[in-house]
């Protein structure tokens, strides 16, 4: 009887290691056609100053509306682009239409807001990277000054000297680079010293608990108080609620992102925001000079 059982849970095992086996493969195949079928499209998510009045820059977040499934969360289906190269593609497709909208935006704007887009391990890897970046930066005429990148904290530990030359070279074109999900992957800030690095993204974890989270609150404290001294501008990012928002004030947190402020959505709700938050030109010249 026993035996029997184990089979049957073996059997289960097996079918459904299989049906999830089959799904990836019907999201890889379509996610092969996605873009040529222009299934694809950014959404854009602006990032505020502590206060949530002036939008400081606005992050491309990638979105697959699939004709059957619906909206694929950005989490399933990058893991796969990533596991089967695709990403290589997607993330090239992604650089150039954030340039291409941003560049649209800067135009429309009243000041000047740029476009931050999340790189993935492999791209970083990738020897077409830094040409394909240049790409879209000619094609869409956006100034390199008004791109920035994100690079999650895992890669830079597990990778540093592979990438190193690489992210030199980014910022010698004159593109910001932020550290994304910071405080998820175990690295020191004096090593991320070494990089050539803006801007430390605090992950959404540290902020969910807050207020009434002590250890949170503390390992925020020292995140920025630590970032800060070696230089770095720190954005939290996840911010759902106005108390979330005065605790991330009171630790001297610089810029904001979450749901509390904007959801991501498209370049035209962007620009719409953008003139409903209006600064003044003292305010302008204040963020040129911060870049
Ligand atoms: P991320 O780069 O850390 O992006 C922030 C994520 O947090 C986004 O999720 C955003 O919608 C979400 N978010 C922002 N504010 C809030 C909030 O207040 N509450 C909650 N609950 N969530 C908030 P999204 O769009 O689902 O993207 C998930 C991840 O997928 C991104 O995390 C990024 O790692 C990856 N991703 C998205 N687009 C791209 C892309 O073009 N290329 C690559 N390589 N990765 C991408
Ligand atoms: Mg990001
Ligand atoms: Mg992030
Ligand atoms: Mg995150």
């Amino acid at each position: 009887h026993i035996k029997q059982q184990g089979r049957n849970a073996i059997h289960f095992f097996d079918s459904s290691v299989n049906q999830q086996a089959q799904q990836h493969q019907q999201l890889n195949d379509g996610l092969r056609c996605a873009l040529t079928n222009g299934e694809l499209f950014l959404q854009y998510q602006p990032r505020f100053d502590i206060e949530g009045q002036r939008i400081l820059g606005a992050e491309a977040l990638l979105r697959w509306q699939h004709p059957e499934q619906g909206l694929v969360p950005p989490f399933t289906f990058i893991t796969l682009a990533e596991e089967s190269g695709m990403i290589l593609k997607l993330g090239a497709w992604a650089l150039q239409q954030a340039c291409t909208d941003a560049l649209e935006w800067n135009r429309q704007s009243p000041y000047p807001i740029p476009v931050s887009v999340n790189l993935s391990p492999r791209q970083l890897r990738d020897p077409e990277l830094i040409p394909d970046i240049c790409d879209a930066l000619r094609i869409s005429g956006l100034p390199a000054e008004l791109l920035e990148l994100e690079i999650t904290e895992s890669v830079v530990i597990e990778d540093i000297n592979r990438i190193l030359g690489t992210l030199h070279e980014l910022r010698d074109i004159g593109i910001s680079l932020s550290i994304d999900d910071f405080g998820t992957g175990y690295s020191s800030l004096a090593y991320l010293k070494k990089l050539p690095v803006n801007t430390l993204k605090i992950d959404r974890s540290f902020v969910i608990d807050l207020p009434g989270n002590t250890d949170d609150e503390c390992l925020i404290e020292a995140i920025i108080t630590m970032a800060h001294s070696l230089r770095f501008k720190v954005v939290a990012e996840g911010i759902e609620t106005q108390a979330q928002q005065a605790v991330l004030k009171k630790l001297g947190c610089d810029e904001l992102q979450g749901f509390l402020m904007a959801r991501p959505g498209s370049a035209a709700e962007l620009i719409n925001l953008a003139h409903s938050c209006d600064t003044d030109s003292d305010a302008l010249s204040q963020i040129l000079i911060r870049r």
